[in-house]
């Protein structure tokens, strides 16, 4: 037998990531044993870094990108452990589960920050951004979520960076559940550093992680404090220019499965990759206005790869009963992340098509008739 011809179960994951990924990614993490420190794999990882740097659309050697081993969330924590320089602030424009997240970094390393909290249902208010980049002269980190996955909404992060360079900050700009799906483009958007980890927007596996950046800025951080021993950026930047390698051992088989996920984005092409997700999103839409159930967030402002559905006013509604329902015939659904609204998400990610949304939706009808 040889490896294409082994038969794996799809899955249809409308969860926020990881996501459902092709065949040819699974298997290309089944390769011939190798010790990362190897030239021949220092080689993959440099061509991998300047792939991803092509993703964000970053020139390099302006921009670079820097590989860790790990969830999304290091991203968040290495960005903001490394980039404060001392005496200085960030300001984190939160409106969402994501940038809360954020703030939760600052506060575990005790670094001086601004939370600058909205309600989620809304986009944050430039009025209040700049208003608190006047009154505070000493943040010099500017930080927010592109697309906030616990809602589904999309945030102006090009206007949120011009405010922030006007004011001489960076700005650092979570891209985690954006980068691959939509449009992004790290020069015109304002953005220093985005960020994301390989099982999002590429669709390969979880446990490899990136930040994408300005090389200027990392550089001129080798000065601020180092807040942290194995989450730096500026020590895994400089052991990378030295040497090609990550600083420590890295997801080997998940970089494979990497490289092939990239090839994959740029033979569909990402004009071709995003309209895809829009047509899964839209159907999405459709599909669950088809069935009576309502939606949290206003049209306006959603990104166009989450969708944050209600709870339906029924007795006996049990979201672990549909969740259930659902993923014995193949279809993950997952819980929202709004504390004060009870919702699930059902999102489109991942490689899958409105023909899987138009087979998920009966099962979700079932699943409801069911209760
Ligand atoms: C998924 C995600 C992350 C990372 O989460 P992990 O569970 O650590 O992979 C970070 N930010 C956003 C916006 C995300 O959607």
């Amino acid at each position: 037998m040889e490896l294409k011809d082994i038969i794996i179960k799809r899955n249809v994951l409308l969860n926020p990531g990881p996501a459902t990924t092709t065949d040819s990614v699974k298997l290309a993490q089944v390769v011939p044993d190798i010790c990362p420190r190897e030239k021949e794999f220092a080689g993959l990882m440099k061509g991998l870094r300047s792939d991803l740097c092509k993703v964000a659309h970053a020139p390099e050697p302006e921009y670079t990108s820097v590989l860790f081993c790990g969830s999304g969330t290091i991203n968040i924590d290495i960005c903001l452990n490394s980039l404060l320089p001392e005496g200085k602030k960030i300001l984190v424009v939160n409106n969402g589960a994501y940038s809360t997240r954020a703030v939760e970094v600052c506060q575990h390393y005790g670094m001086p920050h601004v939370d600058l909290k909205s309600s989620v249902f809304e986009r944050p208010d430039l009025n209040e951004v700049e208003k608190t980049l006047k009154e505070n002269p000493d943040i010099a980190v500017v930080y927010t979520t592109h697309h906030e996955t616990g809602t589904g909404v999309l945030n102006p992060i090009r206007e949120i960076g011009a405010l922030a360079h006007q004011y001489g900050a960076i700005f650092i700009c979570d891209t985690t559940s954006s980068l691959g799906m939509i449009p992004f483009d790290i020069v015109k958007d304002n953005v220093d550093f985005c960020m994301a980890s390989a099982q999002k927007g590429i669709m390969a596996m979880s446990g490899l992680s990136f930040i994408i950046g300005r090389r200027d800025i990392i550089e001129a951080s080798k000065n601020y404090p180092t807040r942290s021993y194995y989450c730096n950026l500026y020590l895994q930047y400089e052991y990378f220019e030295k040497t090609g390698e990550m600083h420590f051992t890295p997801p080997v088989q998940t970089i494979y499965a990497t490289i092939q996920a990239l090839k994959e984005y740029f033979e569909v092409g990402e004009e071709a990759k995003f309209a895809r997700h829009r047509a899964v999103f839209n159907a999405i839409k459709e599909g669950v206005a088809s069935i009576g159930l309502k939606e949290a967030i206003k049209d306006e402002i959603q990104s166009g790869l989450v969708v944050s559905v209600l709870y339906p006013d029924i007795p006996n509604w049990s979201f672990e009963k549909v969740h259930d329902y659902c993923y014995e015939r193949g279809f993950t659904i997952y819980p929202g992340k709004i504390s004060t609204t009870n919702t699930f998400r059902l999102c489109a990610l991942g490689t899958i098509t409105p023909d899987d949304i138009n087979a998920f939706i009966p099962v979700l009808m079932e699943a409801i008739d069911n209760l």
